[in-house]
């Protein structure tokens, strides 16, 4: 099988994603094989390739927005057969014995394993993934659609939840990448009043199309205070103008792995029982209650399509902010 493999941390503009054929994996109890249709690119990916993160292995496949088809099933599979769409996403394992698994935040799981992480990801032909981690996908999206679903769509959607957005309440967006666009279509769905703050004219386009009430750069004032906000962009500054223009009682959720540091804050910004908590990952549940609600609103996903071997190209366009919406590569 073709894939995009990582054998040293490097920035994306050293192109280190290698296209190699590698021998295609095989099934073990409780897994499912998949043909891979197509991948999202992920600011985590790049994160992961540029060495932001500590890589509990290499060489590595990274992806972890998978839209596939079930070619194989391992020995005792019972919720796929060959030839089901499905989707993989970033959570590929939880212990399911820790407190965190035990209490519903298997997010948190202290054993947890993810894929294009500790397990080779999608920027492949093909890949395995554990049944219990698979999800059943509609036929209403194509696999470019339904890519940035499964990570981009997913952690946006648990950025909502932990924001503590209410039906009408006006929420605030900082960044608006691929999370973004698909967040606002479900705070759209909620009536919530969105404003979004971006730095680009283009996104700030994209963003009133979808819904935006309004939109502006994040040292503008909004028209209203935000009960929530969203921070997406990695840059720890936008904490303070969040919290700038957030109402009493509000909460900031940032949905980032990684953030430049955040300044000293004077604690009159967050006194008034304002809130700010960060999103990891996500849990099973979070992905089957977004699918579910993408395919009732719908969402529609806007996607900037790449062959596989232009992933390095695709991951540099995305480190500059050079295209609306997500990044997908298109496998086969
Ligand atoms: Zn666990
Ligand atoms: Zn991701």
């Amino acid at each position: 099988m073709k894939a995009m493999r990582l054998s040293k941390t490097q920035p994306i503009e050293q192109r280190p994603l290698e296209l190699l054929d590698l021998p295609a994996p095989v099934p073990g109890p409780g897994e499912v094989r998949l043909r891979v249709e197509a991948c999202g690119v992920c600011r985590t990916d790049l994160h992961i390739i540029e060495g932001d993160l500590p890589l509990p292995r290499l060489p590595l496949v990274p992806g972890h927005q998978i839209v596939g088809v079930v070619d194989q099933a391992g020995k005792g599979v019972t919720r796929f057969r060959e030839g089901d769409r499905v989707g993989v996403s970033w959570l590929f394992s939880t212990c399911g014995r820790c407190t965190f698994c035990q209490r519903d935040q298997e997010n948190l799981c202290d054993a947890a394993r993810f894929t294009g992480y500790h397990m080779d990801g999608g920027y492949a032909e093909v890949i395995v993934a554990p049944e219990a981690f698979v999800y059943p996908l509609s036929a209403g999206f194509s696999a470019s659609e339904a890519a940035p679903l499964l990570c981009a769509g997913v952690i946006g959607f648990r950025a909502l939840r932990q924001s503590n957005i209410k039906p009408c309440g006006r929420l605030g967006l900082y960044g608006f990448g691929g999370s973004a666009h698909i967040a606002i279509q479900v705070a759209v769905h909620w009536g919530c009043e969105v404003y979004v703050f971006t730095r680009s004219e283009e996104h700030r386009a994209l963003a009133r199309r979808l819904g935006a009430h309004w939109t502006g750069r994040a040292e503008d004032d909004p028209p209203g205070r935000l009960d929530s906000a969203v921070i997406f962009a990695p840059v720890g500054r936008l904490v303070l103008e969040a919290l700038r223009v957030l109402a009493k009682g509000g909460t900031i959720a940032i949905a980032g792995i990684t953030m430049t540091p955040i300044p000293a804050l004077d604690y009159s910004l967050l006194y008034q029982e304002r809130t700010v908590r960060s999103v990891a990952n996500s849990t099973r549940q979070d992905v089957l209650d977004l699918l579910k609600l993408a395919s009732d609103i719908p969402i529609r996903t806007e996607v900037h399509t790449f062959p596989l071997d232009e992933a390095n190209r695709a991951l540099h366009l995305l480190k500059e902010s050079r295209f609306r919406g997500a990044g997908v590569l298109r496998i086969s």
